[in-house]
């Protein structure tokens, strides 16, 4: 799936509709509002009207790609552009590569990545690392009043928490924990919501919030001051998840505002977890932007 692919197959607006209407209809249009299969062609190439209900609908109604002015072309070399970035990709980058204003890009972006989100995973399961790491921008100039904490390095600091719970070869989940610090109470009620508990063993580091963790699921503390790894009781997959996920955060966003913060890790979620499925553009459009 690279950006020639799509420029070669979707030349044009037509191009794009032809594939929409494959992919959600099998080029037999549906109505959207009762189901009838019949439905006349209006007019407008892209629009039907219903024979039984009398409602109108476009191949794009109820999709992101809806009332749209931007060529579906340049949604579809957005979609592309973001799901190879591994380290994603900044909206002033992506308003350069498909000349459009940075506001029209900023609100696709965040209209791909809101449908990321929908690829969610239920529950996690089998053997499971969990850790927090803290994201956030360079802290303003002569705003040190309120970011005098942003030179500390782990918890502690005033930026953001991130806490992750991935599964050794398999999914990740991510949330971003309002609360700076975060207790306890808060790290088992994102465990009982998203881990199969009853079919998972549960590896952190030492952190005292995780001490009653036992108490909902079988779980192991990994001493990291004594050894990094001892007989498989090891974070070291959440903690090279974390290195993608700040190179992202460093490399890409120089500023992720709190509102945000989720949309961004849903992003590399959904990234991380399409990982090994050779994804071509049109699961991907599938999966993530045609409801049927
Ligand atoms: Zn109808």
């Amino acid at each position: 799936m690279n950006i020639l692919d799509i420029i070669n197959k979707f030349p044009n607006q037509e191009s794009c509709i032809k594939f929409l209407k494959e992919i959600r209809w099998n080029n037999k249009p549906k109505c959207l509002f009762c189901f009838s299969e019949k439905v006349n062609s209006v007019l407008k190439e892209s629009r039907y009207k219903c024979k039984k209900c009398h409602k109108s609908f476009s191949v794009t109604a109820q999709t992101i790609f809806h009332h749209t002015r931007v060529p579906l072309q340049k949604w579809f070399i957005l979609i592309v552009l973001m799901a190879n970035a591994k380290k994603s990709l900044s909206s002033s980058q992506a308003s350069r590569d498909l000349n459009l204003r940075l506001a029209t890009v900023w609100k696709m972006m965040h209209k791909i990545r809101k449908a990321m989100a929908n690829d969610e995973i239920k529950l996690l399961a089998k053997i499971l690392e969990m850790d927090e790491t803290y994201v956030g921008g360079k802290p303003r100039k002569y705003n040190d009043v309120d970011n005098k904490n942003n030179s500390l390095r782990g918890r502690g600091t005033s930026k953001e928490c991130v806490v992750g719970i991935i599964e050794r070869n398999g999914n990740v989940k991510l949330f971003h924990a309002k609360n700076k610090s975060i207790k306890s109470e808060d790290l088992m009620k994102i465990v009982k919501e998203n881990v199969d508990i009853n079919n998972s063993i549960l590896f952190t580091d030492e952190y005292r919030g995780y001490y009653k963790m036992n108490k909902i699921l079988p779980h192991e503390q990994v001493n990291h001051k004594k050894y990094f790894s001892y007989n498989g009781i090891h974070t070291n997959t959440i903690e090279s998840f974390w290195a993608i996920l700040k190179r992202g955060f460093i490399g890409q966003f120089h500023w992720v505002s709190k509102k945000w913060l989720q949309s961004y890790l849903n992003e590399f979620c959904f990234k991380y977890n399409n990982r090994k499925e050779k994804i071509t553009f049109k699961n991907i459009t599938i999966k993530l932007f045609i409801k049927n």
